[in-house]
């Protein structure tokens, strides 16, 4: 069967660029190996920065300018007025918080302006804060920044484009290649064999496997770890914001009603990084302290713990360090992709387009404009759910009690 696009990754990176390529009239699938956005995009916060906490260092750095005018693009396409029409999309929130806990050096109403970006905090005055942000003593502000739950984001791409999703077992797909990244036919079990133009990797942390598949070195991808925490409870406020001090951000906190009704809030930030050489228990700990260091308002008494480990998985940067834009590497009729962040991805699809559509891939690129069923793609085949997100999928909660009480000195080893 010829295909102009076999898309490899159903998180917001390869739902998005499915959508944009079908709605160009390219003839494309995307295969998924589990369940639609597992790994990063359930897991994330679901925040369409603006770029301001990449500036918090006083600097307008490249990550910055990168990404400064995609909150725009989103809120376009969140409203209905620009595809792919996302306005099924639930929003968690239309702006964030921004806090300082250091009183002295407030400069972020200044910020934002400064370096021309498109979503500049404004102040907001003490009778106007939420309750939680009342006893702080710094500058707090509101960032129009919207935050988005990322399983409806899935969901919403997913039903869009549901002709054109198939759940593939990477065990049984075999690539032949003509030279390395040169992918001149994709096998699936003994169902069918693809014979595709181009081939796009956006499969998260699996793009390393899948590369090393057709040949390509599995190195060009890093991953940076996070030790997130989540803690729920009835009488938790929704909130989202970023607590500052200088250019680090302690926390940044998202919150969503889980499916039982209870107000779910997943932390991040500094010490989600900090945590990553943490156990549960410590990590869990230092969140208490420091969540009742910068809310001081914040009511604890009946709120249960849990964590999730979870890693970024982005193109190589020397060092380590978090890249300042989208990375794409193309070799052979291959592409693969990382966003770096949810708020990048239409930029992403965006380029990943025009490199489809340059000289060397038009040549092949078809344009078929046909339709799946008449290429004969069998209807059958299975088709990806969502996944969960971590909070309905966590089997481990603790209480205060728990966190408080004695540890349990590890079980020595039995006697022979
Ligand atoms: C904890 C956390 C919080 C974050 N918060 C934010 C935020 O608030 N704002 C923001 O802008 N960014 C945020 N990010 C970054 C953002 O989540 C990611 O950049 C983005 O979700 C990556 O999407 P993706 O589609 O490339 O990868 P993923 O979401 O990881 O999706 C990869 C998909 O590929 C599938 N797959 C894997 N292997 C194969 C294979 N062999 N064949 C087929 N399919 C395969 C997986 O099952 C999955 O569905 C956060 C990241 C983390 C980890």
């Amino acid at each position: 069967m010829d295909m102009d696009v076999v898309i490899f990754g159903g998180g917001a990176a390869g739902l998005w660029l499915l959508d944009e390529l079908t709605r160009r009239g390219t003839n494309a699938v995307l295969l998924e190996a589990n369940a639609l956005g597992t790994g990063q995009t359930v897991a994330a916060q679901g925040i369409i920065h603006g770029g301001l906490k990449y500036t918090l260092s006083g600097l307008l750095t490249k990550s910055a300018t990168s990404i400064r005018e995609m909150p725009a693009i989103w809120r376009e396409c969140l409203d209905g007025q620009r595809e792919p029409n996302l306005s099924a999309v639930r929003r968690r929130s239309n702006e964030c918080y921004l806090w300082h806990t250091d009183s002295l050096s407030s400069r972020l109403g200044m910020l934002g302006a400064q370096f021309g970006l498109r979503v500049a905090p404004q102040s907001v005055s003490v009778n106007d804060r939420p309750e939680i942000l009342r006893g702080c003593p710094g500058t707090v502000a509101r960032l129009p920044e919207q935050v988005i739950s990322t399983v409806s984001l899935i969901e919403v791409l997913a039903t869009r484009n549901r002709e054109r999703l198939f759940k593939v077992d990477p065990a049984r797909i075999e690539f032949e290649c003509g030279t390395p990244g040169e992918v001149m036919s994709i096998r699936i079990g003994d169902d069918f064999t693809l014979h595709p133009r181009a081939v796009v990797f956006t499969a998260g942390a699996g793009n390393s496997a899948l590369r090393r598949s057709v040949e390509l070195a599995g190195e060009a991808m890093q991953r940076r770890p996070l030790h997130m925490v989540m803690l729920r409870g009835e009488r938790l406020p929704m909130f989202q914001g970023h607590c500052v001090d200088g250019a680090k951000t302690r926390v940044t906190i998202t919150s969503e009603i889980d499916s039982s009704g209870r107000t779910v809030w997943q932390v991040g930030g500094q010490i989600a990084e900090d945590g990553v050489v943490w156990d549960e228990r410590m990590l869990l700990t230092c969140t208490r302290d420091e969540l009742r260091a910068v809310l001081p308002n914040i009511d604890l008494s009946s709120v249960e713990w849990s964590t999730y480990r979870v890693d970024r998985a982005e193109g190589i940067v020397p060092g380590g360090k978090r890249p300042e834009s989208v990375q794409i590497r193309r070799e052979g009729n291959c592409l693969t992709a990382w966003p770096t962040k949810l708020a990048l991805v239409p930029q992403l699809a965006a380029e990943l387009c025009r490199q489809l559509d340059d000289a060397q891939f038009k040549s092949q690129i078809s344009n078929l404009k046909s339709q799946i069923d008449s290429v004969g793609v069998p209807r059958d085949w299975p088709l990806p759910t969502v996944a969960l997100p971590p909070w309905e999928t966590a089997t481990r909660w603790l209480t205060n009690d728990d966190l408080s009480a004695p540890s349990q000195p590890a079980a020595l080893p039995k006697a022979a």
